[in-house]
């Protein structure tokens, strides 16, 4: 029988190409980062799998007729039309789980940086300034202040622990109840109204779907306190830019934490960018060595997996393996 062929869409070291090549026939792209969309379009004609994060419509997926499996290498599965994957019965996994800690210490880095206005000191001193005319800046508590998360999943359960330790008062919001966690963790499960208007910190940590597309709008947060943070590590069309922009201007909130955008990359020229009370990251939630390899690895251990009729470890879509046994 023919070996099952596999592209790894994006820059990968040898020996994850020598660990695909134990189960098929492996290409990869050899260029930086991942490759553009046109390469992708033309090396995924004749795969059985892909590796890699891109924009898959389902037009992309109609250029691969044989494509069985797309292995996201991040949890987030915005960027791809999983309900266009099923129906053409392509398996689709990402990896949850491995980066939930390091996206929470990044979130909580925000927290700080933006409320102890650690990088705005940071270029007063490196342009050689010690303090502002003179003035010893005065920023806002994170210790005993109160968190409103907005998602309390994987990644905000896990920021939500970490300000225990900071003696935060936590609130939260989801579709879903975590009782559990309420009862262990003491935190309060409130409406959205109610935690934009108590919190001194506000976090995102829902996925992107058609639902939370927009949800804080200018109506939500003019109900932030003026003293106010919001947060922004899960995706950058769950806020909108133009609104947020708005209400910094005007000093209606305090400030702001973002890793994410409504268009990446930024644009340049986004206000956002030169805004002293905005703290600015590109997109780097998962980005340390140790995530990075645990993401690939899982990724990898997906196309193993399903490339040797096993169970996938993490599957977006598992109806379609339904479909495979008919
Ligand atoms: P998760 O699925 O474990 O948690 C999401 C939570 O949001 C769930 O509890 C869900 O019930 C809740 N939710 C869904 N819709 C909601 C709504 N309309 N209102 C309120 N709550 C709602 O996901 P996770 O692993 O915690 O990841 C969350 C998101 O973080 C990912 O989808 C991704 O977009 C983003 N992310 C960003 C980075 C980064 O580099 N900045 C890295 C990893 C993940």
């Amino acid at each position: 029988m023919a070996r099952p062929k596999i592209y790894v869409s994006r820059a990968v070291d040898p020996s994850v190409l020598a660990r695909l090549g134990e189960v098929g026939e492996t290409r990869a792209w050899d260029g930086e980062d991942r490759c553009p969309a046109d390469v992708l379009t033309k090396e995924i004609a004749d795969v059985d799998a892909v590796l890699g994060t891109h924009r898959w419509t389902a037009a992309v997926m109609d250029k691969a007729p044989r494509l069985r499996l797309i292995a996201l290498t991040s949890v987030g599965f915005d960027m791809m039309d999983v309900d266009a994957a099923t129906t053409r019965s392509i398996l689709v996994t990402n990896t949850p789980d491995v980066l939930t800690d390091t996206v929470a210490d990044l979130t909580f880095a925000l927290m700080l940086a933006a409320g102890r206005r650690i990088c705005e000191m940071d270029r007063w001193l490196h342009a050689g300034q010690w303090k502002n005319a003179g003035i010893t800046p005065m920023a806002w508590d994170i210790h005993h202040a109160t968190l409103g998360i907005i998602g309390l999943g994987r990644i905000g359960s896990a920021v939500a622990h970490r300000a225990l330790a900071f003696h935060m008062e936590v609130l939260y919001y989801d579709t879903v109840r975590k009782k559990d966690l309420e009862r262990t963790h003491g935190y309060q499960f409130v409406d959205r109204e109610i935690l934009l208007r108590e919190s001194d910190f506000v976090t995102l940590h829902v996925p992107l779907l058609p639902n939370t597309k927009g949800m804080m709008g200018a109506a939500e947060i003019a109900l932030m306190k003026p003293t106010a943070f919001l947060i922004n590590t899960s995706r950058g069309p769950v806020v909108d830019e133009q609104a947020l922009i708005g209400a910094l201007q005007d000093g209606r909130i305090a400030g702001a934490g973002l890793d994410v955008y409504e268009k990446e990359p930024v644009d340049l020229a986004n206000p956002l960018l030169k805004m002293e009370n905005v703290v600015v990251l590109p997109h780097v939630g998962s980005a340390t060595e140790a995530t990075r390899t645990a993401m690939l690895d899982l990724a990898v251990n997906n196309v193993l997996a399903v490339l040797q009729d096993k169970p996938p470890l993490t599957p977006v879509n598992p109806e379609v393996l339904s479909r495979w046994r008919k």
